[in-house]
């Protein structure tokens, strides 16, 4: 018996006993679907860690869900019967006893779709889930989608800017003393026109309301959800900032739909975000504590951004504050990285500044100047990025200025107007 049959063996014996080691395994509580704009997310949610391989199946369209440890039982069919049927992409769902150690979940599609899943640990009233993306092939690309919006932007300033332009001044002719009687011509009127616009490229602000779908994130004494607040803010934010057409706004989300830390940056990065501003609300024990903070990273956060940036492949073909990483030596690219996360740093630290003097009049302050944390969100090398708590939700009345539309826009209003600031003093992206 060589090594493969020995590891199939055990494989077989493994499998051949675990109907009694089963009773053990992680129990499926419950089966949710979250229709989305661009994809559906299929949750399952679970006393314990679930242990899963996703895979695809065409003709017809399915996903299905290999769950190892777990049994398809009645509790966990009771469960699948909570779950909508026709949400999304999602025609129903079913399970099956795969192998005797493994339950198979299997969603039927309404056309193809790419699969995504990843584990959340338990938070709030939430246990383990396994969370898994559906997303139709044939879906539009927000992020695609954004990115010609960008560029049809840029078609127009750049016209609007060659319209205003002003004809480059006459070459000076070597001075001659003029003719005594010559009336030197006026130039024509130019001058009074409005000023040249110097900026064709707009500016790409990137607002993330924090948490979203199963993660509610800090919930206030009278029930409000943090997020539910913010990506209302976000919204009136987004609205404020582009009655200016040289700025063009990007949500992380902009439904209620929970996005891993990781991909808000990564969406900011690949809508070659400007700026970027997470939108959250604060809780705390004490329920007296109030006032907004505004954070920007910390030094430690950012080495150890620096540390992981360069340690993860998938960056390595991204381009750091217009430097191409890879195929560089290692300790180069990482004194690259860790100078543009140091004038990165700089830059958010500005913009926090900015962002507390304008929150200074809506809201009192928690902390008068910027906080400095590890905040995962804040990890682009090369994106001056702040997080905002506008106020503490836990505080009954924060929540109730939270919950109401007019303090909402003031608070958008003073976030524009950080911003602005802010992107007045970047230099013309050319
Ligand atoms: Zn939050």
């Amino acid at each position: 018996m060589n090594r493969r049959e020995a590891l199939q063996l055990l494989a077989a014996l493994v499998a051949g006993g675990s109907a009694t080691l089963a009773l053990a395994g992680p129990r499926v509580l419950a089966v949710r679907a979250w229709p989305g704009k661009t994809s559906t997310r299929i949750t399952i949610e679970s006393d314990s860690e679930l242990r899963f391989f996703v895979s695809s199946l065409a003709y017809p369209d399915r996903t299905v869900v290999d769950i190892s440890d777990v049994q398809a039982d009645a509790a966990f069919q009771k469960a699948l019967e909570t779950l909508k049927n026709d949400t999304g992409v999602l025609v129903r769902a079913r399970i099956g006893q795969y192998r005797p150690d493994t339950a198979r979940l299997v969603l039927e599609l309404k056309s193809r779709a790419e699969t995504a899943a990843f584990a959340l640990p338990p938070v709030g009233q939430y246990r383990h889930r396994l969370v898994i993306d559906l997303t139709p092939t044939d879906a539009d690309d927000p992020i695609a989608a954004f990115l010609t919006k960008l560029a049809e932007r840029e078609t127009t300033l750049e016209r609007a800017a060659a319209e205003l332009a002003i004809p480059p001044p006459e070459p000076v002719k070597p001075v001659a003393p003029p003719p005594v009687a010559a009336v030197v011509p006026k130039p024509p009127t130019i001058a009074t026109r409005p000023p040249l616009v110097t900026h064709v490229k707009p500016f790409v602000v990137v607002l993330d309301p924090g948490h979203g779908g199963e993660d509610p994130g800090a919930v206030g004494p009278a029930g409000t959800y943090e997020k539910d607040v913010v990506l209302a803010i976000a919204r009136q934010t987004k609205a404020l900032l582009e009655q200016d057409n040289r700025v063009i706004v990007f949500m992380t989300r902009d439904e209620d739909v929970f996005i891993p830390l990781g991909d808000r940056v990564k969406k900011a990065r690949s809508v070659n975000a400007d700026v970027f501003v997470s939108i959250h609300a604060d809780a705390f024990t004490r329920p007296d504590a109030q006032g907004s903070s505004v954070f920007a990273l910390s030094e430690r956060g950012a080495s150890s951004a620096a540390a992981k940036w360069i340690a993860d492949k998938e960056n390595q073909s991204d381009l750091i504050g217009g430097v191409r990483l890879m195929g560089r030596d290692p300790v180069l690219a990482k004194m690259i990285l860790e100078m543009s996360q140091s004038i990165t740093n700089a830059e958010s630290i500005k913009l926090g500044r900015g962002m507390i003097g304008e929150l200074k009049p809506v809201n009192k302050m928690h902390k008068h100047a910027v906080e400095q944390a590890g905040f995962a969100v804040l990890r682009s090398p090369d994106v001056p990025s702040i997080l905002i708590e506008t106020a503490f939700i836990s505080n009954p009345e924060e929540e109730r200025k939270l919950s109401s539309a007019t303090h909402q826009l003031k608070l958008a209003r003073a976030i524009r107007s950080g911003v602005r600031k802010f992107l007045a003093t970047q230099q013309v992206r050319a």
